[in-house]
């Protein structure tokens, strides 16, 4: 039995938490039985003796059902109903009971786990001191105990304590020890096991690729040929699938060299125009092909030399865009690029790809980086994908320590923004970007042969048949005359006798690798072309592979599968100048495709945008470029939008006959389109909107904002003009670039000098709106009574009644606003009002100009979501308190207003 529980103990298959169980409770009983003899009283034996057996029994149940926390959990409750009668019968802390006490806390700590360890050591904690507490206090309690048998009960206990603690502890040291060696070997098997699933993806992906590029290879040509349709169809359909499958190929070898740690940034110096057209040479045409607007937005001023991975730069950028052409079917794919300076040598560029496509709904988002995910499958089901793109797209930008992230609004379109610090290499700016001066020979296209060089010869080396026969039917029409070499070493017996122009070399060859092959004909003392210009040509996949051949001393790199126009091209590169006529259908498609202009817009930096409850006169929103989000009015004849469907005057007249209108902040989605809309414009946007707690413009703004990363909603703490205030002063500072977190700042100051007071003429639609209960209203009504509204920690409150008729009430709320002349700011007032004739107008602007003249006045009429809330008759007056800071921003509206 002995053998049997050690075999336990040493299984690895069993649970350590299992095993650890068993050793404390074995170690447990083991002590009881131990102390069975020591008991002083029958009593104290008998509870030791039934503790005994209980704990048996809890053991073989618990292990027998698999319930073994909750047989720890039985245990340790023995064990604390056991303790306190054992302390009192045997004597108290004269006996040997407070060292088991330790025994019971350590039992608790090893087999408990969570909440239920802490509750448990909490009680051992309380019980011991209670005992002991008893024991002090009421010492009669206590069985009295010799001064040599508590001699004895104590030096026994300690020794044994000790002993089985430090039994207990070698054994899980021992425990740990195997179990760390296990793992060790374990992660020694799984490095093992990658790096043997590291070599399989590799060669698998060279093995299938051979194949590829046969079918690829032949495929064209058959589609160069004069076929008839139906054939020249199912030439296509086979091209796109095998382009699917070398794309299936080489993310499945990207994922598998990046979980294995074998992916590696290469930072070189690149151009960044160079690196742009070659994006876009791929993209554009997919893009027209299925009727989208491709439009490019590049920041003139990015460096026109970086440095970075330009190859893993180039590999993101083009997933995305695929990703936004394949996900749109109709509108447009725009690439933005913009740059900010970081430090004296480094940018960080923002590199964002936008599309009008089907989005994706908010639940989905955190999922579309997941290998292997493909969100929405329902709607995507006819759109090929693996959903191993964003995948990798993600951990190549996380590996070159940037950032990317997502916003889509479902059914509108989504944005990937990448962000990458580069460092600068040449500090002259790119300037213009036109794709006219850039384009160059493009993947995928009508094959047109590029030209005829009928005198050049050229030797191509390859172990295998098929792709010698492939490369030389791609070249056929170019007239070139080709030789071909199985192997490295019949390439060097070749190159013995003839002179050629250019090599294509196969790099993985048996026996002699096209490396070790280019070596020996650099080399070769009696060859004829140590410096012939030698491209290799190879199915190792990975981009990351250039590196490595320029390195080598590679003239070129084309990686298998290769298209007709692409070998065209490298050869083209490499071939002496005299020896190519070029055709004229190249030159005359290189003409076709400079047609295409590309639009140039350059995206405000910060903009600052507001809801139409912001009653601002139009000039000054022109003036600042100050976009609106409209708040809805909503009447009997339905929902309108605030000024653009319904005006004020029409709500009023509306109202005057006893129906019904009220104003509803715009829904989260609304505010999600308008943002989505406005970030085309600018790259960041500060949104000001009405008092908080005043309406839910605010929680929705900010609910809206979630989906963004640049969008900030900021409370207004005000109303109406007031408001207007702030969202002037925030626009004047973004026109002059202050920074975003120095607009936040400036706006939370300005709040508090901002005086905002309304008076109410009629208190109906206050009722109406729910401000205010039926009987107030009646009471005002009755007693002439007009509450002025003021706001107080963006809550609107009754800062005051005024008595009487209009004039009367008018004119006690100008002079009280107004009385303390000396703390204000005198330079801009606004007048906001609604519903009210020339006469009262006149009359207000004159008690303005005698209690407290200002510099510049702005009659505002309210909106008509405003006039629903306060009524006819209702006006307020919004100026500001003496603050310096706000000083360059008036002035901005002074001239305005000369203007
Ligand atoms: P896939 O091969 O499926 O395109 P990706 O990893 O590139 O795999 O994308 C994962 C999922 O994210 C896609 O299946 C698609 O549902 C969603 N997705 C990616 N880009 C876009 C986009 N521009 N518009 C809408 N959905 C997208």
């Amino acid at each position: 039995m002995i053998k049997k529980w050690f075999a336990i103990i040493n299984d690895h298959r069993i649970s350590l938490y299992d095993r650890m169980f068993r050793i404390v409770t074995v170690i447990c009983m083991f002590a009881l039985v131990l102390i069975l003899p020591m008991g002083r009283s029958i009593w104290n034996i008998l509870v030791l003796a039934v503790s005994l057996v209980a704990m048996g029994l809890i053991v073989k149940f618990s292990i027998q059902r698999g319930r073994i926390q909750a047989g720890a959990t039985a245990i340790s409750v023995l064990l604390l109903l056991m303790f306190p009668i054992s302390f009192f019968t045997a004597g108290g802390f004269y006996s040997g009971v407070p060292e088991w006490f330790i025994f019971c806390f350590i039992y608790v700590c090893i087999t408990l786990h969570g909440r239920r360890m802490t509750v448990f050591f909490i009680l051992c904690m309380v019980e011991t001191l209670l005992c002991y507490g008893f024991a002090f206090y009421f010492p009669g309690l206590v069985a009295q105990n010799t001064q040599q048998a508590s001699f004895f009960d104590s030096a026994f206990s300690v020794v044994m304590v000790g002993m089985l603690t430090s039994v207990l502890l070698m054994f899980l040291n021992k425990m740990y020890q195997e179990e760390n060696k296990l793992s060790q070997q374990q992660k020694k098997e799984i490095e093992e096991l990658n790096r043997a699933e590291n070599h399989f993806f590799s060669s698998m992906s060279h093995e299938i690729r051979t194949p590829i590029n046969t079918i690829i290879g032949l495929n064209e040509i058959i589609l160069r040929g004069d076929v008839p349709e139906d054939v020249a169809e199912n030439a296509r359909n086979i091209q796109g699938a095998s382009k699917m499958l070398l794309t299936l190929i080489n993310d499945t070898l990207d994922l598998s060299k990046i979980k294995s740690g074998k992916m590696e940034i290469v930072n070189v110096s690149y151009e960044t125009g160079a690196l742009f057209s070659e994006i876009v040479n791929m993209i554009w045409i997919k893009a027209r092909e299925k009727g989208l607007e491709f439009k490019l937005n590049v920041d003139s001023s990015i460096p026109s030399m970086l440095c970075g991975d330009e190859v893993r730069i180039k590999q993101i950028l083009i997933n995305l865009l695929n990703n936004a052409v394949k996900y749109t079917s109709e509108g447009s794919v725009t690439l933005s690029v913009r740059c900010e300076r970081r430090s004296l040598n480094q940018v960080r560029v923002w590199y964002s790809v936008e599309d009008t496509g089907m989005g994706m709904k908010k639940e989905n988002i955190p999922y579309i980086f997941n290998a292997f995910r493909r969100v929405d499958e329902e709607k995507n089901r006819y759109i090929e994908g693996t959903g191993l793109g964003l995948s990798i797209v993600q951990q190549l930008v996380e590996m070159m320590g940037g950032q990317i992230s997502v916003n889509s609004v479902y059914t509108k379109g989504s944005t990937f923004i990448v962000m990458l610090d580069q460092d600068i290499v040449d500090e002259k700016e790119l300037g213009t970007f036109t794709l006219a001066s850039r384009i160059k020979g493009r993947e995928g296209e009508l094959y047109h042969q590029s030209f005829e060089a009928p005198d050049a010869h050229i030797l191509v080396v390859d172990d295998n048949d098929m792709n010698l026969m492939v490369v030389s039917k791609l070249l056929s029409e170019t007239k070139i005359q080709i030789d071909t070499a199985r192997s490295g070493g019949e390439c060097l017996k070749l190159t013995q006798n003839h002179h050629y122009d250019c090599i294509l070399m196969d790099h993985l060859m048996p026996e002699m690798d096209g490396i070790q092959c280019l070596h020996a004909l650099r080399a070769q003392p009696v060859g004829l072309c140590q410096d012939v210009p030698v491209i290799a040509l190879t199915a190792n996949a990975g981009s990351d592979n250039q590196l490595l051949y320029r390195k080598e001393g590679f003239s070129g790199y084309l990686a298998k599968p290769v298209s007709g126009a692409l070998l065209e091209a490298a050869v083209l590169s490499v071939l002496p100048k005299e020896l190519v006529v070029l055709s004229e259908e190249a030159s005359q498609a290189d003409i076709e495709k400079g047609i295409l202009i590309f639009e140039q817009v350059k995206r405000r930096s910060i903009m600052v945008t507001t809801d139409s409850v912001c009653d601002l006169p139009g000039s000054l929103r022109k003036k600042f470029g100050i976009p609106v989000c409209p708040y809805y009015v909503c009447t009997d004849d339905g929902r309108f939008l605030d000024e653009q469907e319904l005006k004020s005057d029409e709500l009023l007249l509306h109202i005057a006959q006893g129906r019904k209108g009220y104003s509803q902040a715009p829904e989260v989605e609304d505010y999600e389109r308008f943002f989505a809309e406005k970030l085309t414009e600018a790259q960041n946007i500060i949104h000001i909107s009405m008092a908080k707690h005043v309406s839910e413009g605010y929680q929705n703004a900010c609910e809206a904002a979630k989906s963004f990363e640049n969008v900030t909603v900021i409370d207004s703490g005000h109303l109406s003009s007031s408001m207007g205030l702030i969202v002037l002063c925030a626009a004047y500072m973004a026109e002059h670039h202050a920074a975003k977190e120095e607009i936040v700042e400036a706006i939370k100051r300005m709040n508090r000098f901002i005086s905002s007071a309304f008076i109410i003429n009629n208190t109906h639609m206050l009722r109406q709106s729910g401000r205010i209960s039926k009987k107030v209203q009646v009471l005002c009504d009755s007693l002439l009574l007009h509450p002025v509204l003021v706001l107080k920690k963006s809550r609107m409150v009754v800062g005051g009644m005024k008595m009487g008729g209009f004039y009367r009430a008018a004119k006690s709320y100008i002079k009280r606003t107004l009385l303390d002349t000396r703390n204000i700011d005198r330079r801009i007032l606004f007048i906001t009002y609604s519903g009210m004739d020339e006469k009262k107008l006149q009359y207000i602007r004159k008690l303005v100009q005698q209690y407290c003249p200002f510099e510049r006045v702005y009659m505002q009429k309210a909106s008509s979501a405003i006039a629903s809330n306060c009524g006819p008759g209702s006006f307020g007056l919004l100026f500001m308190r003496r603050d310096d800071s706000t000083a360059s921003f008036f002035h901005v509206a002074e001239q305005n207003q000369a203007e």
